[in-house]
């Protein structure tokens, strides 16, 4: 992105594909998560220590999941799943178990099922609308950003312009030291040149339209 700003900065809006690798997938610490959310109001952080970001009523209006500073009883505590639904409107949510068995394995999985807590809040509007950091950090600088489908990151342009750094690199002599690898490398990447990337771009274009 900083080279995308560096060159073409406040001209242009960006679309970054990446490949749906899991790590690509992985949300930022504040992130809205139903996981290991305890059912009772109690003193709660993530793992890490982060408090989750806000999340959203069914009228719009933003959800603290913490109680204010200043609350007589629950002070800065984290609600716990039962008020945060209570919240949203769900009335039997006392009576409701925290999650079906221990590995969250509920039998009914329509998304309006009542097993749960923790199935009618992963099912909310704003846990199921929850963007990966990724998406969030592309986003936040105006930019748009897309995951090419599973397992078929050949879809991805830059795979044909890896494919051809590496076939440069493979007829290079061999290398004595890292930092004549390097060399190399750096040489390899330079010899795909803008005209090669633009036959992989309309390439893989077109590979997508069939
Ligand atoms: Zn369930």
């Amino acid at each position: 992105m900083d080279l995308f700003e560096d060159n073409f900065g406040n001209t242009a809006i960006a679309t970054f594909g990446f490949d749906n690798a899991p790590s690509h997938q992985k949300r930022a610490l504040d992130a809205l998560s139903a996981c290991h959310m305890p059912k009772s109001t109690k003193i709660w952080n993530r793992k890490e220590g982060v408090r989750m970001h806000d999340g959203c009523l069914p009228n719009n209006q933003p959800q603290s999941f913490y109680f204010p500073e200043d609350h007589p009883t629950n002070l800065n505590h984290f609600k716990g799943m039962r008020v945060i639904l209570e919240e949203c409107g769900f009335t039997n949510v006392a009576k409701l178990p925290v999650q079906c068995g221990k590995a969250f394995n509920c039998k009914d999985t329509s998304p309006n099922a009542s097993c749960c807590c923790c199935w009618i809040l992963f099912n909310q509007k704003d846990f199921l609308e929850q963007k990966s950091a990724l998406v969030e950090l592309v986003e936040r600088c105006g930019h748009t950003a897309f995951f090419y489908p599973k397992f078929h990151c050949e879809l991805n342009f830059i795979e044909q312009n890896w494919g051809s750094a590496k076939s440069q690199y493979g007829i290079l002599p061999l290398t004595q030291n890292e930092v004549q690898m390097e060399q190399n490398i750096r040489e390899s990447l330079d010899k795909v040149d803008i005209l090669k990337m633009c036959r992989s771009v309309t390439h893989q274009v077109l590979l997508s339209i069939h």
